[in-house]
């Protein structure tokens, strides 16, 4: 599904020096190419506060810390994405409020989140899935008008702009109160190990998260909240400072990509490629609404599985993401919920695949898989 050696080699002089200084200075922990790698994304992104931490989950829970809700509040997301949205919500024994998706872009429904509101309701938590932004201008019309924080799940959209109406455009993460990502070695942004961060521009909740990643401390043994332990090491923050400049050709290569991959689809019925939705319609050579996490198809009137079985015959990686809604899940059954409340996701889970996508893919590689991809479908 990804390509990191290959990835390397295009940058294995820059990754390798840098984590040879780290070696040098043994500084491990909170060295300087933290603070360094810290400064370059605050810039890159537009964004006043950055701050790194141990992975994507933990990003989000430490972002609900620092927001300081409570046992009991409510907080809508996606029932379509990956666990760890709402895992962290459960966690900290806030109130998961599952709501279903878009059936084009499969983000979160504003729709969805209205319905869901109640005079509980704390804060949204949209996902930017498969590195499209969500439809961010209706949810945080949605958050100002019921007084919500709006916590953007940014782990697969890292780099993606958001064009509002008026035409102001804006990196994803920096749109809502506060976001989290995550450096997992296959996003968008990945690092050689676990990584993630928290952004926002608001100080003094910077501040008041800096302390919870450190296990509470403003001053040194003085334990103000209660904190987690959770640091991006010196050795991670090396590596993304040396792949940060590269990010946005990553990102081009990505859309190139679904661009051969749309164009060789274009006219099989069976198949529905990826609908592009915030700043243009289509994909074309300059549209950088969406960052392609993920290129995921919807097949209808096919037998997925049995696709995903053709494919993984013929060596092609795939990979289903998801299929189970998250409100099908054991650990998030809730009476609240109500089958006829899901269509979209309950549809979805059945009928999206995922081909390979990366910053590595060729012509002749393309070719193979929608080749293969075709004749199963066409049969
Ligand atoms: C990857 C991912 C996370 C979690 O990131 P980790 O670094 O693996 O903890 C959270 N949310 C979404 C949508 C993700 O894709």
């Amino acid at each position: 599904m990804v390509d990191l050696k290959g990835q390397y080699e295009g940058i294995k002089e820059t990754v390798n020096t840098s984590i040879q200084e780290v070696l040098d200075t043994n500084a491990y922990i909170n060295g300087p190419y933290v603070k360094d790698f810290q400064n370059a994304l605050e810039s890159y992104l537009g964004v006043k506060h950055v701050i790194p931490c141990a992975n994507g989950t933990d990003a989000l829970q430490i972002a609900m810390m620092g927001l300081d809700l409570q046992p009991g509040d409510e907080v809508i997301t996606a029932d379509f994405t990956f666990a760890a949205t709402v895992e962290v919500i459960a966690l900290l024994k806030l109130t998961p409020v599952l709501v279903d998706v878009a059936p084009d872009t499969f983000n979160i429904d504003p729709k969805a989140i209205e319905k869901a509101i109640t005079s509980k309701t704390k804060a949204i938590v949209p996902v930017h899935l498969f590195g499209q932004a969500a439809n961010m201008e209706a949810i945080l019309e949605i958050a100002k008008k019921h007084n919500l924080y709006v916590i953007e799940d940014n782990a697969q959209g890292i780099g993606g702009n958001y064009t509002f109406k008026n035409g102001e455009k804006k990196k994803t993460g920096n749109l809502g109160h506060i976001a989290s990502t995550s450096f997992f070695p296959s996003k968008n942004l990945g690092c050689y190990g676990d990584g993630g961060a928290i952004f926002t521009n608001d100080d003094a909740l910077a501040h008041t998260i800096r302390g919870i990643v450190n296990h509470g401390m403003y001053e040194r043994y003085h334990h103000d909240v209660v904190g987690v332990n959770s640091r991006l090491d010196s050795i991670q923050a090396a590596v993304l400072l040396a792949k940060l400049p590269k990010l946005d050709s990553y990102n081009n290569a990505r859309r190139n990509a679904a661009r051969k991959y749309n164009t060789a689809f274009a006219g099989i019925d069976a198949i529905n490629t990826p609908v592009t939705h915030t700043s243009c319609t289509g994909i074309c050579d300059s549209c950088d609404c969406h960052v392609f996490h993920q290129y995921t198809l919807k097949v209808t009137g096919v037998d997925r599985d049995a696709l995903v079985q053709h494919l993984n015959k013929h060596n092609i990686p795939c990979g289903v993401y998801y299929p189970i809604p998250l409100h099908s899940q054991k650990a998030y059954v809730d009476d609240r919920y109500n089958e006829a409340d899901f269509p979209v996701t309950n549809q979805l889970v059945k009928e999206v695949i995922s081909l390979p996508m990366h910053t590595e893919l060729d012509d002749e590689q393309i070719d193979f898989i929608t080749k293969t991809v075709i004749e199963f479908v066409t049969k």
